[in-house]
């Protein structure tokens, strides 16, 4: 193989196998800063440079890619409708390409879940006359500090303004710009806030950052989030689209039923290959080693979330579930939500 064609991660073992500071290649400069600074400022400092890219889908839905999580828009007579935020110091590129869609106001935002880089211009958007709908647990986590472990950061309390006015615990319709939208629960999957958002007539689904399209997901242990929650969100999401169905993920380009079913064997046998190395009695090192997500590196370890990190996520989820087999049988079932992990 030619030296050119190899994927950055593989560049970049061979130089730290050599001895060298994967800090001193230039090849994955995003991977670099967010091992110095950390998961949050790289999201930030990354939609502070992004320019806003527009993608028009069907029926007067778009998609702006470019500030956190994907962005969708519908247009109409009712003003737009925005599903999720994106980070606030992206409001003048946000608005920007909104103006160039229609001049229509802002009328209606709705969280897919409650994580920053989804909800942190929710108060800008307020302000420019949005009424926010969002699942219960993403108006708790907002109202709140909460910290995230996976990030190493602790979220202050959302400003009143940015919390969701309407809630709802598992379903909720809209109807908006003549369509006829479902929201619906998924519970506890990528966190304990995710919704799924139907755009019935245009045959579109959002379905927030239980799909990660072609990059391993983030997953939030610390409010509700867990691997295999991961794997039955994708099940619910395999289910419920078909081969028409577009698909905006949280992250990455919109995509379709086939790609959606390749993340979810993808997170499936990395859970398996994970299981079984701790069944085995690895530590996380030791499993990080072994590299149960080789398979699959070149095409989904490219973005922030690496493969060693996406393997420990996956065995923190798994260790969970070892300790509450093991709490079945002791007789201590069930858990409770806030059981903790255990050290
Ligand atoms: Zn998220």
């Amino acid at each position: 193989m030619n030296n050119v064609t190899l994927p950055n991660l593989s560049r970049r073992r061979f130089l730290a196998s050599a001895g060298l500071s994967a800090a001193a290649v230039i090849i994955a400069p995003r991977l670099v800063f967010a091992q110095e600074r950390g998961i949050v400022p790289t999201m930030i400092h990354e939609a502070s440079q992004a320019k806003i890219e527009v993608h028009s889908l069907r029926r007067d839905i778009s998609v702006l890619e470019g500030s956190g999580g994907n962005i969708a828009v519908l247009t109409g007579k009712d003003g737009k409708l925005l599903i999720d935020s994106g980070f606030t110091v992206s409001k003048p590129r946000l608005k920007a390409a909104l103006d160039s869609l229609s001049s229509d106001p802002i009328t209606q935002l709705i969280n897919t879940h409650w994580h920053t880089d989804h909800t942190d211009g929710n108060a800008w958007v307020h302000a420019a006359g949005a009424a926010i709908t969002g699942h219960t647990n993403t108006k708790k986590h907002l109202s709140t500090s909460t910290r995230v472990e996976g990030w190493h950061w602790t979220f202050p309390p959302a400003p009143a303004g940015a919390l969701p006015a309407t809630i709802f615990e598992d379903e909720h319709r809209v109807h908006h710009n003549d369509t006829n939208i479902a929201l619906k629960y998924y519970g506890p999957a990528h966190t304990d806030s995710d919704t799924s958002v139907v755009f019935e007539q245009a045959n579109v689904i959002h379905v927030g950052d239980t799909w990660w399209n072609g990059i391993y997901p983030f997953i939030d242990y610390s409010t509700g989030g867990s691997i295999d929650g991961m794997i039955q969100a994708s099940d619910r999401n395999l289910k419920v689209v078909s081969n028409d169905t577009t698909i905006i993920p949280g992250h990455g380009p919109v995509g379709n039923k086939a790609a959606l079913s390749e993340f979810r064997d993808m997170l499936a046998e990395i859970r398996h290959n994970v299981a079984e190395l701790k069944k085995q009695g690895k530590s996380l090192n030791e499993t990080i080693a072994a590299k149960p997500t080789a398979k699959y590196d070149a095409k989904f370890g490219q973005f922030l979330i690496t493969p060693a990190f996406f393997t420990t996520l996956v065995y923190s989820g798994v260790y969970l579930q070892i300790a509450n087999l093991r709490r079945r049988e002791e007789g201590t079932w069930p858990l409770t939500q806030s059981t903790p992990l255990e050290a």
